[in-house]
């Protein structure tokens, strides 16, 4: 549809964020605790950090949880009864104040699920999800989105897109239908306005590379020792895969008491050594720097060309993540220059 432009006042976002929870809608926005920002839900706005440049874990979790029951089974004589999982209990879910990468980095995470098969637990949820995130206005030296298809008030994947433009106001972009819905549900929050040039009111964020260029190069790098040296520093802890917004990478484990059991789907990354280990003890990924190359792989070529998305939205939640200091955007600048 095409986007319609409003403004909200700051005041209003309170009888926003009350009247959305009113509604029976579960809202996660960014809570600072600790010291540590996450996305929590919340029931008042005053318990939303508007300031901080990313969450430390990304959104996912909303859609793709850290550990979900796919299924319950009973085994009976001569058989197995299964209870499929009640997709009309999955909550209809607000993600306020997230980034735009974070929005953005729904759409990788979609095309793994729904691709080549659609999981329907993980679609209800999206389905049920609504986004409203919120330009952003200060960087770090980790976020790279202008290098990956994204910016700072990049709309992709967002249902309403709010930049601040004033002490008092937002700028709130209605993107989708299901931000409609919420525009419609409580319009007298907000105010028609001209379309306004979002560019002085938010970060400035250098191109450091393109992933065009970063697609062409993994043609001819798969040989390459760029793996090797770029792995070295990686012991393998996983920690760059669940902060990610785009990583789907998920295991599935079955927990039987007697006759009854539970089939999880819990997170997983192709950064363990045991993720592609066979049961022969043969894994062919043995090397963590073989490990390496099928992330920077799944994420810029195979995905690419088995699903048409890029598998990175340049949040830096990985570089920020990583014990040993790996940052991808210089790898990925390093193999742009290969
Ligand atoms: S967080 Fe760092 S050390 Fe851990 S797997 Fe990822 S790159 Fe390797
Ligand atoms: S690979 Fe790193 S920078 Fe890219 S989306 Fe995932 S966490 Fe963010």
């Amino acid at each position: 549809m095409e986007i319609i432009n409003k403004l909200i006042d700051k005041s209003s976002l309170s009888a926003l964020i009350e009247r959305l929870n009113t509604s029976g809608k579960q809202v996660y926005a960014p809570v600072t605790k600790n010291g540590l920002c996450d996305f929590a839900k919340v029931e008042s706005v005053q318990e939303i950090d508007f300031d901080s440049i990313a969450t430390i874990q990304s959104a996912k979790s909303l859609v793709f949880p850290k550990v979900e029951k796919l299924l319950s089974y009973e085994k009976t004589y001569d058989d197995v009864i299964v209870k499929e999982v009640d997709l009309t209990k999955i909550p209809e879910v607000i993600a306020f104040a997230g980034r735009p990468c974070d929005a953005a980095g729904f759409i990788p995470l979609n095309a793994i699920f729904t691709s080549d098969s659609v999981d329907q637990i993980f679609k209800t949820r999206l389905d049920k999800l609504s986004i409203i995130s919120i330009s952003c206005k200060k960087a770090d030296d980790f976020c790279f989105c202008t290098s990956v298809n994204g910016s700072p008030s990049n709309t992709s994947g967002s249902d309403i897109l709010l930049t601040e433009i004033s002490e008092t106001t937002y700028y709130a972009e209605i993107i989708t239908e299901k931000g409609k819905a919420i525009l419609d549900a409580y319009a007298d929050l907000f105010k028609d306005s001209a379309v306004v040039d979002k560019t002085p009111f938010v970060a400035k964020i250098d191109k450091q590379f393109s992933t065009e260029i970063i697609n062409e190069k993994l043609k001819t790098l798969f040989e390459s020792d760029i793996w090797d040296h770029q792995a070295m520093r990686c012991v393998g802890c996983g920690a760059c895969a669940f902060v990610c917004p785009a990583c789907g990478c998920f295991d599935i484990q079955d927990e039987t008491k007697g006759k009854d059991g539970v089939r999880h789907r819990c997170w997983d990354s192709c950064g363990f050594k045991i993720f592609t280990m066979h049961t022969s003890g043969h894994n062919p990924r043995e090397k963590q720097a073989q490990r390496w190359r099928q992330r920077i792989f799944h994420k810029f070529s195979y995905q690419p060309e088995q699903q048409q998305e890029f598998g990175c939205v340049g949040c830096g939640r990985c570089s920020r993540a990583c014990p040993s200091d790996m940052n991808i955007a210089e790898h990925l600048k390093a193999i742009a220059v290969k």
